[in-house]
């Protein structure tokens, strides 16, 4: 039986190991030959940790089938904005270089209990703040459909992992579009659960109010299931809630009377052509499914990304304190006093993005600006989450594109901060509103992915992965880049 990376599902690992037909350790060499074929090219992994992969899936493989949960043995890959036991975390910072959790997330004991195989961390924009991974300070990766091309960010090498087959599944986190905008650009899937229903725990945070974990894979069907892994409510997290029901694996394929609202705000000129085209094509697959889809307007969510770049700036200025040298990662060497060992620390470990927010955060945070800009933010938050309201009390799920465009050149915006933070402008009112919502690749515009937003009401999460896997079925978009193919491998 030969073992090919890219039509390597989480629930096709599952069944192989299930039935007998490959082993953990089969599963996971096969993986790791394909990081090793891709990676020069892709980047997505920051650490591979192919021991501790290998060794994990033969102690699976040791236990009798009977002995063992469902989804153990599978292998995963995980941002580095997790903790991960041993594993050195850096947030895609030079401020957290060598720096080794003494304990594991939330979400990856989590995935630990259930036996998932580890293969590494994934890399990001330096503190997730980004949208395209070049603010990692580390090193770039690709996007696999156009390595001339960006992965999305901030969570650019799980999506890109995904989709260059070196990962079945991945977790990601998104604070304003992280997890959907890089699925978007990379043709994956991708959702951003509802602001509690995942621990934060061992999340390293960036703005936590808006800070949520969410799964990347190459169908829906996995992302649910990747999804019933991780959410649960956590003690060490008094914000998290977890889901309230368990996810059934979507498999119904009919939307009959479901009601879509097309979001007006998000059909202007910002957004290219190529992805409109796309995007009118979903709604004419949605209707053909027995959907109902009708325009709805949310005048507030066009101050969003003002009212973001405010509140998340100012929750990272004090999430960001923490890193002076003292307590994690890099010290500045020869300081002469400890004002001079905390100045030249975050001056040496911050890059020029992490430091424009820290700035802006704390200038918006001071006393006489706070009212005229951290109170006038969080009042349009607010202003936001009721047209949200409004619009669920009309129709059941939202729908927009992810991202204004297809995924841009490497180098295209990064002169350009305000360019930059655009990327985001359909996904960021979600996070403010602490909605859940999933990119679903929906096409392809001049050779690159186009991902349409699906958004619901809060823990709506099973209707809105419902509704996802019907349109996947009808719109068979290929999640296959023409990277060029390792051979398949033969095991068994
Ligand atoms: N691109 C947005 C930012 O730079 C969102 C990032 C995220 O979701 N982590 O803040």
């Amino acid at each position: 039986m030969m073992l090919d990376s890219h039509s390597l599902t989480a629930h096709e690992c599952r069944r192989l190991l299930a039935v007998g037909e490959a082993t953990s350790e089969e599963i996971t060499a096969a993986l790791l030959d394909r990081v090793k074929a891709v990676e020069g090219r892709v980047g997505a992994f920051l650490q591979v940790d192919e021991e501790g992969a290998l060794a994990q899936a033969r102690a699976v493989d040791a236990k009798r089938p009977e002995e063992r949960s469902p989804w153990e043995g599978v292998p995963i890959a995980v941002k580095d904005i997790l903790c991960t036991r041993g594993v050195e975390t850096t947030c895609g910072s030079r401020i957290l270089k060598g720096y080794i959790p003494p304990y594991d997330a939330t979400v990856v004991r989590l995935l630990k209990e259930a036996g998932l195989v580890i293969l590494g961390k994934l890399n990001m924009d330096e503190f997730a703040m980004g949208s395209s991974t070049e603010n990692s300070a580390y090193q770039v990766t690709r996007n696999p459909w156009d390595l001339e091309r960006v992965p999305g960010g901030s969570s650019g090498g799980s999506a890109a992992a995904v989709a260059a087959g070196e990962a079945p599944w991945s977790l990601g986190s998104d604070t304003g579009g992280s997890i959907r905008q890089p699925a978007s650009l990379c043709g994956v899937v991708g959702m951003k659960p509802t602001y509690g229903a995942v621990s934060r725990w061992g999340l390293i945070a960036f703005a936590s109010s808006l800070d949520q974990v969410g799964p990347f894979a190459r169908t829906v069907q996995d992302v649910a299931a990747l999804l019933d892994l991780i959410g649960r409510r956590d003690p060490n997290d008094q914000t998290s809630l977890g889901l309230p029901t368990p996810i059934a694996v979507p498999r119904g394929e009919s939307l009959a009377g479901r009601r879509f609202g097309i979001i007006k705000e998000y059909l202007g000129d910002t957004i290219q052509p190529g992805v409109r085209r796309i995007f009118e094509q979903a709604v004419e697959a949605l209707e053909a499914l027995g959907g109902r889809c009708c325009e709805v307007s949310l005048p507030s969510v066009e101050r969003g990304l003002a009212a973001y770049y405010i509140i998340a700036p100012a929750e990272c200025s004090a999430n960001l304190a923490r890193f002076d040298g003292v307590r994690y990662g890099h010290r500045a060497h020869k300081a002469e006093t400890l004002h001079e060992m905390y100045t030249r620390t975050r001056s040496e470990g911050f890059g020029p993005e992490v430091k424009r927010r820290i700035m802006i955060g704390t200038y918006a945070l001071s006393s006489g600006y706070y009212d005229a800009y951290y109170a006038q933010a969080q009042r349009t938050r607010t202003l936001i989450i009721r047209d949200f309201q409004k619009a669920f009390a009309e129709v059941d799920l939202l729908i927009s594109p992810t991202s204004p465009t297809v995924a841009f050149r490497l180098g295209e915006r990064t002169a350009d901060p305000l360019t930059m933070y655009l990327s985001d402008l359909c996904t960021i009112p979600v996070n403010l509103a602490g909605l859940p919502g999933l990119s679903l690749p929906a096409g392809f515009a001049d050779g690159l992915p186009v991902g349409l937003q699906i958004i619901g009401p809060h823990f709506s999460e099973q209707m809105m992965l419902d509704a996802a896997y019907a349109l996947e079925q009808r719109l068979q978009v290929s999640t296959r880049p023409p990277l060029d193919v390792t051979p398949a491998k033969e095991v068994g």
